[in-house]
């Protein structure tokens, strides 16, 4: 199936389900911004916990923190937002529709890259086993054109991106006949900027209203309390602050669901370090934060790094953790080191001395910064999109069936087991009610005696339960129940006093804080 088929899929499922509705849906919605349903929400707190338990609870020089979304507006003239944060953006005359300048052009970029990858799949099939792709690389005329054209094309972008020239983003546009994909025609408006934060009014009118703006990333609440945190809790560098929280981004194209929102949740750490050390735990991070991912087992090849080659003007590193999601490969997750800019900017601004008094050297410095930004609905629709499977199955009488499965690891899934009695008489529901009354302290449980048994087990294989657990008439005389495995779909008896040990061995986070 086209990834593009199974995209759909995945959001068709995610609203069918419980994991995502559009906001405001009965008013016909808003445009990039979602409410997440019943199970979408245990998903995302289970994301949430993996995440916090493995920076505050793992790390005892990492402290979490919880900063307000409104700030002083000087704190955005200090990281530069008010300034620079804005991306180029350009419409069509034709189709009305706007779009981000510098994604044209990467998209027109990679339309030549599939056109070399196309060629080489062809050869690969031509040649077959004889095949030398390093060669065919540098030797193939229409390659060669067409690596040419990207190369010149690379060459003017990143230059117009380092001189900020918007004149020259349009002229790109223009050279290389880059069209609307709505209209199809290349009447395009000339290029400008455009600030991506959220404006508001704090307090009345009468009172002196004063411009603020909704956060567009979490980390300046935790730059801003950098001295509070370090002063209140004797921390020690190498020390992190770490964040969830709502961020804000009046984005210009908000697409692809809910990987680019207008409302969304970030995960962040700040780890703070004497200058100079930088590099060696930028490095460190990075090792982490891709085990983190990985430990989760969706797969390593979904992984990969892409670093950055220029770098934004406060960071001296930057990598970006890709995930293959079914559009491509995209960032999940940003690790950077941001030298001593944020502090200093904010010593400045504010006229306080934001220092580290290092007992061991006796002096006082501004310590460097490695960032890991990650989003939280990313992370969600990496798991959603990469668990979502339709699979043929062979019933015990050799008819085949199909079924939706979530393989959601099972640490992370909504529900963890559906308790279904057999039938709805006979003790079997009540009995089914006291195992739910034993296990609901360690686990979400859900109750279900609707349909038949196959329903109720794609209901839960559709919502990513790993265990459902059916009561019997043999349960009421011997105490035993079926455990059936979401994944491999076997089935076994065992007793009831065991069922929490053998769920708890599938979902405590322990499983996964040790492979990090
Ligand atoms: P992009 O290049 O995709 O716009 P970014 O480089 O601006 O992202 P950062 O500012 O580094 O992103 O933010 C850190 C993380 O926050 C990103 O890796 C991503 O997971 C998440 N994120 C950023 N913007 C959005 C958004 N509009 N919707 C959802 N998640 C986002």
């Amino acid at each position: 199936m086209a990834n593009e088929d199974i995209f759909k899929k995945v959001v068709a499922h995610a609203k069918e389900y419980g994991f995502i509705f559009q906001s405001s849906e009965i008013y016909d919605g808003l445009s990039a911004v979602y409410d997440y349903g019943q199970n979408g929400v245990e998903l995302k707190n289970n994301i949430k916990n993996y995440w916090w338990d493995s920076m505050v609870k793992m790390n005892e020089e990492i402290v979490g923190i919880d900063s307000a979304i409104f700030m002083h507006p000087t704190v955005w003239k200090a990281s530069g937002h008010l300034s620079a944060f804005s991306d180029p953006l350009i419409d069509n005359k034709d189709s009305q529709k706007r779009y981000r300048a510098d994604v044209l052009i990467e998209e027109h970029r990679a339309k030549i890259q599939a056109k070399i990858d196309k060629e080489v799949e062809k050869a690969k099939k031509r040649f077959g086993d004889a095949f030398n792709e390093h060669e065919f690389l540098y030797t193939n005329q229409r390659v060669l054109e067409n690596q040419a054209k990207i190369d010149e094309l690379n060459n003017r972008f990143i230059n117009a991106l380092d001189s900020d020239s918007l004149d020259e983003l349009k002229q790109i546009i223009v050279d290389y006949e880059i069209v609307c994909p709505v209209s199809g025609s290349r009447n395009w408006t000339d290029v400008r900027q455009f600030n991506l934060m959220f404006e508001t009014k704090l307090g009345s009118l009468n009172e002196g209203a004063n411009q603020i703006y909704l956060r567009p990333e979490t980390a300046q609440g935790i730059f801003v309390n950098y001295l509070n945190v370090q002063k209140t809790g004797r921390m020690k560098l190498p020390f992190g602050i770490a964040q969830i929280g709502k961020a804000f981004r009046n984005e210009i194209v908000a697409r692809q669901f809910i990987f680019r929102m207008r409302e969304f949740e970030q995960m962040e750490m700040q780890y703070f370090v004497k200058p100079g050390e930088e590099i060696k735990f930028y490095e460190q991070w990075k090792e982490t934060r891709i085990k983190w991912h990985k430990a989760l087992g969706l797969g390593d090849e979904k992984y990969r790094f892409h670093n950055h080659e220029k770098l934004a003007h406060y960071a001296n590193a930057a990598a970006d953790i890709e995930f293959d999601f079914p559009f491509g490969f995209k960032e999940l997750e940003g690790i950077h080191s941001r030298t001593d800019f944020d502090l200093k900017a904010h010593q400045t601004e504010s006229g306080k001395k934001i220092q580290y008094f290092d007992n061991e050297t006796n002096e006082s410095y501004v310590p460097y910064v490695i960032e890991t930004s990650i989003g939280l609905d990313r992370m969600f629709l990496s798991i959603l999109s990469a668990s979502f499977n339709e699979e043929t199955i062979e019933k015990e009488d050799g008819t085949k069936d199909q079924r939706v499965v979530l393989n959601i690891p099972p640490q992370l899934a909504p529900v963890k087991l559906a308790v279904l009695p057999l039938v709805k008489k006979d003790g079997l529901p009540e009995m089914a009610r006291e195992i739910i009354a034993n296990l609901k302290y360690n686990f979400n449980c859900q109750y279900d005696e609707k349909d038949s048994i196959g329903k109720r087990y794609r209901r839960h294989d559709a919502i990513g339960t790993p265990f459902c657990v059916t009561v019997d008439h043999q349960s009421i005389e011997d105490k035993t129940v079926t455990i059936r495995y979401r994944d491999t779909m076997q089935q076994d008896r065992v007793n009831i006093d065991d069922l929490e040990k053998i769920i708890d061995d599938f979902v405590n986070f322990k499983t996964l804080l040790k492979k990090i």
